[in-house]
């Protein structure tokens, strides 16, 4: 075992084929005993439910390589029982929450060589998922499955790392009030590719989505939850039914009222009130916490600070990075090693 020859300081955010892969398949009711395999592609019917109907979950977690040269996950349970919420959305079997982190675990340990080293600002991405195998044609749930975990080694999700990002208000809508927005699936990524591909294209990170009721308050990007900070120094952080239930989101609203001492307002938030607030982020697994320098509502600039990072958004996103690569001590039970 030695690590793997990549230049870790830039190896961007795409996949790489990396060595293992753990698969487990569902059949006449019950999960097989499952376990680690090479081959990196799915063979399956052509009418099977992924292909025509989208039956698909999945999530996003990392491992790092800590000062001390562990290799640890964030709160994978909370990934298990997430996933096990978006299994049930969907109609699909849920995976036994410890074998979800068990089979992570294997996965991360037999691909310990990619691993980016700490301080390479690199880690491990992980990607459960199942999707629904058995061919369907009239529309219905698939009889069998298959869950799946594969890793590719990645640098910051937007390019730049820790400098602000310029998003914008998308006109189309992401998820309705009594939709699928708060499952991790395929589907509501699916029909985002066209909004992602025009604000890639006139230069923006990523769209910012209203509510679709009334366009009248704020949701999330495409692939992370907002996080604001008033001109007072309060965390500020949307609350709707719609929006998925980021474990970033979730962990930095506890630091900063456990740990910072940082009043936190979770709340439905107004487009209207956007302008007065003094920093906005997002954030996510991929994304950890991105500083936007500003939002474009057709033509009109919100800017928030100087074109630098706020100086909230920089505390929580030192401390949360310190917890995950083990110079911050952490929370009882956030930081699962792998062994
Ligand atoms: C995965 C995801 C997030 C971030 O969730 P984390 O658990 O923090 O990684 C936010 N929004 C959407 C739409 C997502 O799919």
């Amino acid at each position: 075992m030695s690590k793997k020859d990549l230049d870790w300081a830039n190896i961007g955010f795409q996949y790489r084929v990396t060595d293992k892969r753990y698969v487990s398949n569902y059949k006449d009711g019950e999960w097989d005993e499952g376990g680690l395999i090479e081959d990196p592609t799915i063979t399956v019917s052509e009418s099977a439910n992924i292909m025509q109907y989208c039956q698909e979950i999945f999530e996003g977690m990392k491992a790092y390589t800590t000062v001390d040269g562990k290799i640890v996950t964030f709160r994978p349970d909370l990934n298990a029982s997430r996933m096990a919420d978006s299994a049930k959305r969907m109609v699909m079997p849920p995976f036994p929450e410890d074998r979800f982190v068990e089979a992570v675990d294997m996965t991360v340990k037999a691909n310990a060589d990619w691993v980016p080293p700490y301080g390479s600002g690199a880690s491990l991405y992980i990607r459960p998922f199942m999707v629904g195998t058995a061919p369907v044609i009239g529309v219905q749930p698939a009889s069998e499955f298959q869950f799946r975990v594969f890793t590719t080694p990645v640098g910051p999700y937007f390019k730049g790392g820790a400098t602000p990002v310029a998003i914008t208000v998308c006109d189309y809508d992401r998820a309705a009030p009594h939709g699928t927005g708060y499952i991790k699936a395929g589907l509501n990524y699916a029909m985002s590719l066209y909004q992602t591909v025009e604000a890639h294209k006139n230069g923006f990170a990523e769209n910012m989505y209203l509510d679709a009721a009334e366009r009248k308050y704020v949701e999330e990007t495409g692939g992370s939850n907002i996080l604001f900070v008033t001109k007072e120094g309060k965390l500020v952080v949307p609350k709707s039914n719609s929006i998925l239930p980021s474990i970033t989101r979730r962990s930095i609203v506890y630091v900063a009222e456990n740990m910072l001492g940082i009043e936190v307002e979770e709340r439905p938030v107004e487009f209207a009130e956007v302008p007065d607030f003094a920093e906005c982020g997002l954030c996510g697994t991929a994304a950890v916490i991105s500083p936007v320098g500003w939002i474009d509502d057709h033509g009109e600039k919100i800017v928030f600070g100087d074109g630098g990072v706020g100086p909230v958004t920089a505390k929580l996103y030192e401390t949360l990075t310190g917890i995950q690569y083990g110079t911050i001590e952490a929370p009882e039970g956030w930081i699962h090693e792998i062994k």
